[in-house]
């Protein structure tokens, strides 16, 4: 049975709605460069905890 989201998982889906309007984290990101970012899920994050909007 799928566990149902948490209220922080609610409120964290709710402020990424908010703040990126792209498909992918990674184009509204402010890291979105080679020496800002290494992690492997750029250039397609949908989830990712240091994402900051630009
Ligand atoms: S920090 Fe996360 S959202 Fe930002 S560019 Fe890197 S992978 Fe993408």
């Amino acid at each position: 049975m799928a566990k149902s989201p948490t209220l922080i998982d609610q409120l964290r889906a709710w402020w990424l709605r908010v703040t990126c309007p792209t498909e992918f984290l990674c184009d509204n990101c402010r890291y979105d460069y080679d020496s800002a970012c290494k992690r492997p899920q750029r250039p397609n994050a949908v989830k990712c905890p240091d994402y900051r909007p630009k």
